[in-house]
């Protein structure tokens, strides 16, 4: 690409509304410009990091064997109300009624999709597994869009999305993609740590996140110094001792409250003292598609009915642990027969269903329930506690394990997740295994941020000049900058002629401007390899080789630069 003929306005103006640098410099690199709130538009160079970054991950899925797709983006809500997700997702999820009266979504994700898509063709276990994923826009009416493409409204999305007949086999295809995420964010030369995601407890392989390690990130990470252990804090949890509603009305669940049963206290009253007694564990799927874990101690017979009524449950499993595992896919501990261990006796299925223990702990106030109960934090455990939730009130200093806790922002730029049986429960998704019995599939789904990747790379690569880019997704590999006359310039267009030929992405700086502009904008964009074609070192045959990491130069014969660029 000759600069002169590149559509890559640079300014030195940064919009006032641009707080960190991803966002400031793809301005002022050119790479993008804001149409409004939350939306981008991306011009070529811009977008061509994305094509860049795109190709690794596609590189990446099919080089384990996923297979690429593309999903509409505009779906139907009677999916959402499927799955129970048109609640849960809120605001968040764009909804428009067509010409014909029906409700309609711009996808914001595509479990249901998916779902019913494979709900469609999957007969046999034969068929599995198998994992299939596309590269596509996304949009979230995200509350507060910011940080530019890291936190925008429409951004750009690999969603992969695996079907197995096993758990171990949900494990296999998890593992997978868990190690193909590594190579995808190493080949982009992003810094990254991976962390176990939501409340899960120690060693827990639910979800994972990666996660790119700096300040102007959303998230906070905790971790061992030696990092053997790191986890995402999730956003503030709802202390249920100050009681506050969670926003999401569950009224059956309420109306299960049993007053005077108990608060918060009994229950740890109940936990220390009664660990032998019998508790059941029951899954409710209310008729709105909600799923509840409701724990019953020994007296349960006479409630069962009662809870199952006033749920208004269309199922109702009496479900041991594993069965619950193995229907929510949730790595979770439970309250068994054996009591509470250093496992926690209450957890959240649906991310916006509350959880509460019926009969055991109520919640103390009407009206109220539990949700993101921390156990440890919000009630004591029995025994030695090694739970995550510890270390979630943790700060700076404090040791867990003895080692010492520390603390970091990150940017997600991905996260994967075993989803278990729920979708394909909710949306009729059934196969025939060896016994020609009829069984659900388990799933698991993948995520990556195209976008934010891009801007990740920027905010841990930058210096007051601009921006530093991992040569695998620069706009451009090497710029040429002729500085001089005719000669500067005919000798700056052979070597762009020679380069590209062997394959390397060049832009020659042919424009009509003093050196010193053309080195600013060449530090701007941050393409990592600059040459300089001057009248002193070609008088001796040489040009000025620099990366853009370092600050000196080394003069390198014009005959060798091509062996040397390579
Ligand atoms: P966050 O916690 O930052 O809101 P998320 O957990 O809601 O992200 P996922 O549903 O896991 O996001 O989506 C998969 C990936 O899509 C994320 O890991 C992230 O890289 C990207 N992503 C999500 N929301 C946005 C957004 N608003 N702008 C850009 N990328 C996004
Ligand atoms: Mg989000
Ligand atoms: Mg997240
Ligand atoms: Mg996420």
């Amino acid at each position: 690409m000759r600069y002169s003929k590149a559509f890559m306005p640079t300014v030195k103006e940064v919009p006032s509304d641009a707080e960190v640098a991803s966002h400031k410099l793809m301005i002022r690199a050119g790479l993008m410009r804001r149409l409004s709130s939350g939306t981008y538009t991306y011009l070529p160079a811009g977008w061509k990091i994305l094509q860049k970054i795109m190709n690794i991950v596609r590189e990446e899925m099919n080089r384990c064997g996923a297979q690429e797709i593309l999903l509409p983006s505009v779906q139907p809500m009677e999916l959402w109300q499927q799955s129970g997700r048109d609640v849960d997702y809120g605001e968040t999820m764009c909804r428009f009624k067509d010409r014909h009266g029906r409700w309609n979504v711009l996808a914001p994700t595509a479990e249901e999709v998916v779902t019913n898509l494979v709900a469609g063709e999957l007969n046999s276990y034969k068929q599995l597994p198998f994992n299939i994923y596309q590269i596509s826009f996304k949009f979230r009416d995200e509350f507060r869009p910011r940080f530019g493409v890291l936190r925008s409204r429409e951004f750009i999305m690999k969603d992969a999305y695996s079907f197995h007949d096993t758990p171990e086999s949900l494990d296999e295809g998890y593992q997978i993609m868990y190690e193909a995420y590594k190579r995808v964010f190493i080949r982009c030369g992003v810094p990254f740590v991976i962390v176990l995601a939501e409340s899960g407890e120690m060693g827990g392989s639910g979800s994972h996140q990666f996660t790119v390690p700096c300040e102007s990130g959303e998230d906070l990470i905790v971790h061992t110094e030696d990092g053997d252990f790191a986890a995402n804090i999730e956003k503030a949890p709802v202390d249920p001792i100050k009681a506050e509603p969670s926003g999401e009305p569950v009224e059956q669940i309420q109306e299960v409250h049993t007053p005077g049963v108990g608060t918060i206290a009994d229950v740890c009253d109940f936990l220390k003292t009664s660990p032998e007694k019998m508790i059941k564990t029951l899954i409710y799927t209310t008729a709105e598609g909600k799923s509840a874990a409701v724990l019953l101690r020994g007296d349960h017979e006479a409630n069962e009915e009662k809870i199952t009524q006033q749920l208004g449950g269309i199922q109702n499993e009496l479900a041991q642990p594993e069965k619950i595992k193995e229907i929510t896919g949730a790595d979770v501990g439970f309250a068994g027969p054996a009591g509470i261990e250093d496992k926690v006796d209450i957890m959240i299925i649906d991310q916006a269903v509350s959880v509460m223990a019926a009969g055991i702990t109520g919640a103390n106030k009407t009206d109220y329930h539990l949700k993101n109960v921390v156990p440890g934090r919000d009630f004591p455990l029995k025994g030695e506690k090694i739970a995550v939730t510890d270390v979630r009130n943790a700060v700076e200093g404090d040791t867990w394990q003895g080692k010492k806790l520390l603390f970091k922002r990150g940017i997600e730029v991905g996260q994967v997740f075993k989803l278990g049986s729920k979708y394909c429960r909710k949306l009729g998704c059934n196969f025939l295994d060896v016994n020609g019995k009829e069984q659900t599939p388990l799933m698991g789904c993948y995520g990556i941020g195209i976008n934010r990747i891009l801007a990740s790379a920027i905010e841990t690569g930058n210096d007051d000049n601009g921006i530093i880019w991992p040569v695998s997704i620069a706009p451009y590999e090497v710029i040429i900058v002729p500085v001089g006359k005719e000669e500067e310039n005919a000798a700056s267009e052979d070597i762009y002629n020679k380069l590209t030929q062997a394959g390397i992405d060049c832009l020659l700086d042919d424009r009509n401007a003093r050196g010193g502009v053309k080195f600013n904008d060449a530090d701007l964009l941050g393409i990592p390899l600059r040459i300089t074609v001057g009248r002193k070192s070609l008088a001796e045959n040489k040009v000025e080789v620099k990366l853009r990491r370092e600050s000196d130069a080394v003069k390198v014969e014009v005959s060798e630069i091509i062996e040397y660029t390579v």
